[in-house]
């Protein structure tokens, strides 16, 4: 069956008024409409035929049908009721489709993915850094994470130690998986277009680089960020001067200039 492509200007515009939709802003809609962006998505991703790929918003299926099309298996959901029709019929007759309704921060996504998947998703920008965190947690099998942010974000989840905006997101993405940023992804990509630019970012799932009681590793690191401008003698004090003064680290350094290894040593040290 051949498919109509919906990452198209006048398909988009003809859909949405055929279901009298409009983009629901408080729920971060902005549909794609550039066939390249689907197709650099999808090579990004490395799809293979049969890869099993949750996606968070499907919307009216456009980055979908890219997956289909490349022979995903697709678990997509969606939270806007008014959807799950449109995608029946933009959709129609793709087997490996399958709709949860509901909100992606309430599923139980082990229950859901059990086994090694990849995620693919435009995400909804009012909850980015929620969903991201949900998808590194430590029980799921995901192994590749590819995800449309703002380009602020993109470069957050990559930024290195030293950098101003190098902070506790970051530490969270790069404890569990080596981020890249792909490509950008400018504003006339969507309907509607929204005021900032967009970048696709490849995330390659991979065990911690170090042994360490997690909770409390990331205590540690949002503690610490939580009050960046101050030193960690000043930040951490809650953990106890002496244990601080202990760990080897420099007190007098702010949580922006340490590395992973660093937070670990210093967790460690805390946790004593
Ligand atoms: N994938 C489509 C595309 O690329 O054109 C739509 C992307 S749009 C940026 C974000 C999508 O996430 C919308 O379809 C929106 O309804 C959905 N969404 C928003 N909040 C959600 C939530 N909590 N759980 C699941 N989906 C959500």
């Amino acid at each position: 069956m051949l498919h109509p492509l919906i990452a198209d200007p006048s398909a988009t515009r003809h859909i949405l008024k055929k279901f009298k939709l409009r983009a629901v802003k408080g729920l971060g809609q902005n549909f794609l409409i550039d066939a390249d962006i689907v197709r650099g998505i999808v090579e990004v991703a490395d799809i293979c035929a049969g890869d099993a790929v949750l996606e968070i918003g499907p919307g009216i299926g456009t980055l979908t049908q890219g997956l289909l099309e490349a022979g995903a298996h697709v678990t997509a959901v969606e939270v806007d009721k008014k959807l799950p029709a449109v995608l029946k019929e933009t959709l129609a007759g793709y087997e490996n489709f399958r709709l949860i309704e509901g909100d992606i921060l309430k599923i139980n996504l082990s229950e859901l993915m059990p086994k090694p998947f990849k995620v693919a998703a435009n995400l909804p920008y009012y909850i980015t850094t929620q969903i991201l965190l949900t998808l590194l947690e430590k029980d799921l099998p995901a192994t590749k994470i590819v995800t449309m942010v703002q380009r602020e974000v993109a470069e957050r989840m990559t930024a290195a130690p030293g950098s101003k905006i190098y902070g506790a997101l970051s530490v969270a993405v790069q404890f569990r998986s080596e981020p890249r940023l792909a490509f950008d992804v400018p504003p006339e990509s969507f309907l509607p277009s929204p005021e900032i630019t967009s970048s696709v970012v490849v995330c390659d799932v991979h065990k911690p680089p170090f042994d360490i009681d997690e909770d409390f590793f990331f205590k540690v690191v949002r503690t610490a960020f939580a009050q960046r401008r101050k030193t960690l003698l000043n930040s951490l004090a809650s953990f106890g001067r002496e244990k601080l003064l202990a760990s080897g680290i420099d007190v007098k350094r702010r949580a922006e200039t340490l590395s992973l290894e660093e937070f670990a040593a210093l967790a460690t040290a805390l946790q004593k």
